[in-house]
């Protein structure tokens, strides 16, 4: 558990202290849900995180230090590498990608990751651990060279060996994909390949600002198979600009047609910093040239039918597994039941003991504090015991099903009773029912379960900028 090694009360005391401050937070700040809000506006709408990112304080940076200078922690740990390179930028794009970098330039970079790597394997309370899981993320992994991706990881091995993890994720955009390189991705160890498809159509794909067309997608995806990748994820994108019932429909069939191991389904997004955005901006509209949220849900309520029908289960709010025994999403388990997170990279958001941190969002000062021999941490938060409660407890429920002697044994504490109140509202407005020990949402509370959340938020993270 992340904390295990925080300063936090023993349980009992947890128990009675977070009972009373929960209750009366949830009552005081209570207020009943808006009517859903259908049209898609500006905004980032899915909860990643708790407490909100925009409560990370630049102040805080200097505590990750603290917390690496403890002994060696013993919860899970995952290591995660951003790499913020892409072929182009996608119009609903929101990360820190760059599109104009040369091969040195991304040498420079890489090189910069493994002094970041070697940093943090000289910390006391990360020295000699073993990850359970490794993510590649950004960006497009895939957009590196093999030598590239060979040079990283052999490095991030030394430090950081893999022959433990569970499971190690790598990101891929499928137009920087040939046989070649899925072979060697493959044997770096990678055990789920995620094919960024978003969708099939060369229209909507161009529209987008995709990069790939439908040639390259069913290219990579041929190539994948064949190469036996332990689980191969796509990723689909409900509501894209110019989406239609028709060919979300089409896109359904052919991801099922694939027969991948599991699929992701986001509802489309517009954050402030799209490019969907600054043309909404600059045209005076409120409203994105997207489908409203209710056409969204209905769209990918028809994606988790039709997956059923062909055998998959519904594991979340946004993924469909083929097989639920064999496939696992290690990484996201592991962090929303407050594994360690060692990660490195531009902008890249980590996890130490209950300590939230989050690096340079800019490549030059994020490069700038390795070469002076420091970490890049930007910003960071300290979670107490409250908040690390209700982050395990919101993050949990967008699977869908959990029970409450989880959290009794780890935190002591009875969801049932110190959320009482917003379990009501939650059950009397329809969306999820209480059995006994466990509380499930059905489907049209998973659906919209990232708005329903906000419920259980305590009075000072409520109408966050979530950014
Ligand atoms: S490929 Fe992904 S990270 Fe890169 S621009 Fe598109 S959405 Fe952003």
């Amino acid at each position: 558990m992340a904390s295990e090694s925080s300063p936090v009360p023993s349980a009992p005391a947890r128990s009675a202290a977070l009972h009373a401050s929960l209750g009366d937070a949830v009552r005081d700040a209570h207020v009943p849900l808006a009517k859903p809000e259908e049209a898609t506006e500006a905004g980032n709408y899915f909860v990643a995180n708790y407490p909100p990112f925009s409560f990370w304080q630049r102040e805080q940076a200097g505590l990750v230090d603290e917390v690496l200078s403890r002994p060696r922690g013993s919860a899970d740990l995952g290591v995660y590498f951003h790499i913020p390179f892409c072929r182009k930028r996608c119009h609903f794009c929101y990360f820190r990608v760059y599109t104009d970098r040369n091969a040195a330039e991304i040498n420079g970079y890489l090189q910069a990751g493994l002094r970041e790597f070697r940093l943090y394997g000289s910390k006391p309370y990360l020295a000699g651990r073993k990850p359970k899981f490794v993510y590649f993320g950004g960006g497009t992994p895939s957009y590196l060279s093999v030598a590239q991706l060979t040079e990283l990881t052999t490095g991030m091995k030394e430090l950081f060996p893999w022959d433990e993890a569970e499971e190690v994720a790598f990101e891929a955009e499928p137009g920087t994909l040939t046989e070649k390189k899925l072979e060697a991705i493959r044997d770096l160890g990678i055990t789920r390949l995620s094919l960024g498809v978003e969708n099939f159509d060369d229209h909507i794909l161009e529209l987008n600002g995709r990069a790939h067309r439908s040639k390259e997608l069913h290219r990579a995806i041929a190539f994948a198979k064949a190469l036996q990748f332990p689980q191969i994820n796509i990723d689909l994108i409900a509501g894209m600009v110019d989406e239609t019932e028709d060919n979300w429909k089409r896109c359904v069939e052919q991801a099922i047609g694939y027969q991948p191991e599991s699929v992701t389904i986001y509802q489309m997004e517009v954050p402030y910093n799209t490019t969907i955005y600054q043309e909404m901006k600059a045209a005076g509209q409120l409203t994105a040239p997207v489908a409203d949220w209710a056409t969204k849900r209905h769209w990918v309520s028809y994606a988790f039918d039709e997956f059923e029908k062909a055998g998959y289960t519904v594991t979340s709010a946004t993924t469909v597994v083929k097989d639920p025994e064999k496939t696992k999403f290690v990484y996201r388990d592991s962090l929303w039941a407050g594994a360690d997170l060692l990660s490195a990279g531009v902008a890249s958001f980590g996890h130490f003991a209950g300590m939230h941190y989050q690096n340079n969002a800019d490549i030059g000062p994020y490069m700038m504090s390795l070469d002076q021999g420091q970490l890049p941490v930007y910003r960071a938060y300290q979670t107490n015991a409250e908040e690390r409660l209700l982050r395990e407890f919101i993050l949990r429920l967008k699977l869908g099903r959990i029970t409450s002697s989880y959290y009794v044994e780890k935190y002591g504490v009875d969801p049932r009773e110190s959320f009482a109140q917003p379990l009501a509202y939650l059950q009397s407005e329809g969306f999820l029912t209480l059995a006994g020990d466990v509380i499930t949402l059905n489907r049209e509370g998973l659906l919209q379960v990232d708005r329903l959340l906000h419920e259980f938020f305590l009075p000072q993270h409520r109408h966050a900028r979530y950014t």
